[in-house]
């Protein structure tokens, strides 16, 4: 049998990846999608409640991944479950070598994802989804009214701080140091803020609650001092972790491990194409990750055009 090599090979089957398996499809392109597991789907399945996606308010983040890969399994998307060890530069394209075989293509869209870092303090797992969160953007609605916390010094918490502060009774802002890490302009903005208060020098130890979060237990690292804050919800915003481990091999990543590509999707290595969290850009949402299919795809037709 000839060795088969595919348009585009595309890793990872969260929105970013089953966007550019759809717009791969229905542009005529021999595609391959692969997933570590049977319909892996990524973080959005794994997110409560999803209400800044247009036109679906409300919708649960499993409701709302499932809904696109029906769409593609509609439009008969190739899948394969494997894990991808490696790829590499072949005179023809890419060999995408997986945990089971190898596969050939002329191109590949990086759709890998990226996770939040967790803290991995007693109860934040057990209460994700139930007043625990990683994007302030993506739930922080839930909390209009309410206390919160947010946990971090960077420019996330910061942002995350002020934006909650907007909708929120009040807003902890939880840092282990005495200085915030933001930006100047970010840390002046969150200190302004009459409704954010800055814990310094402090961790948390432990998230509270049974069913929903009710309390976060901190301690001031210099004086040893124990508090237990009543809040309704804790924003976890210690950094982000993108999944580029494979390809930092053939294509080049920012300090942070993000492979860099602008709004096309287009990385410095020819047919290497990056979409979603995993690229180096400003917001990470499912709105954007789609966005990112489209474009990778629009740039791989572009190339294969050309080359
Ligand atoms: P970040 O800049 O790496 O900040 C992470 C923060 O979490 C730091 O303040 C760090 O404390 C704290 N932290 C890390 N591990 C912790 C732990 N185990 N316990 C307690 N605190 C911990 O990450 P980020 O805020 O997610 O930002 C990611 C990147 O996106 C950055 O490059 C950022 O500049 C960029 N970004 C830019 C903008 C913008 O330009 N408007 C907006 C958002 C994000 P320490 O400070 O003590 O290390």
């Amino acid at each position: 049998m000839g060795l088969i090599m595919y348009d585009v090979v595309i890793i990872g089957s969260g929105p970013a990846g089953l966007s550019a398996s759809i717009y791969a499809k229905r542009a005529g392109l021999s595609a391959l999608t692969l997933e570590q597991n049977p319909m892996s789907g990524g973080q959005v399945l794994n997110t409560y409640e999803v209400d800044n996606y247009p036109g679906l308010p409300g919708i649960n983040g499993f409701d709302l991944g499932m809904k696109f890969r029906e769409h593609a399994d509609k439009i008969q998307c190739e899948f394969k479950s494997s894990t991808v060890c490696g790829i590499k530069k072949v005179e023809s394209g890419f060999r995408v070598e997986t945990d089971q075989d190898e596969i050939f293509a002329k191109t590949v869209i990086a759709a890998m994802g990226a996770t939040h870092a967790k803290l991995n303090l007693p109860g934040e797992d057990e209460l994700s989804g139930k007043g625990v969160s990683y994007c302030a953007t993506c739930d922080g609605a839930f909390f209009r009214g309410k206390v919160t916390a947010v946990i971090g010094g960077g420019d996330v918490a910061a942002e995350d701080a002020v934006f909650l502060s907007r909708s929120c009774e009040k807003v902890y802002l939880i840092h282990r140091r005495d200085e915030l890490r933001a930006a100047a302009v970010l840390q002046k903005e969150v200190m302004d803020l009459p409704n954010v208060e800055i814990l310094w020098d402090t961790v948390a130890e432990r998230i509270e609650g049974n069913e929903k979060v009710d309390a976060l237990a901190v301690k001031n690292v210099k004086t040893g001092k124990k508090e237990r804050l009543s809040v309704d919800g804790v924003f976890v915003a210690v950094g982000i972790i993108p999944f580029s481990d494979i390809i930092k091999e053939v294509a080049d990543c920012d300090e942070r491990g993000y492979l860099i590509a602008g709004e096309d999707c287009v990385t410095g290595t020819p047919g290497i194409f990056a979409a979603g969290d995993i690229r180096s850009k400003k917001l990470r949402q499912v709105v954007t990750a789609v966005a990112d299919g489209a474009n990778a795809v629009t740039s791989v037709l572009e190339y294969l055009s050309v080359s």
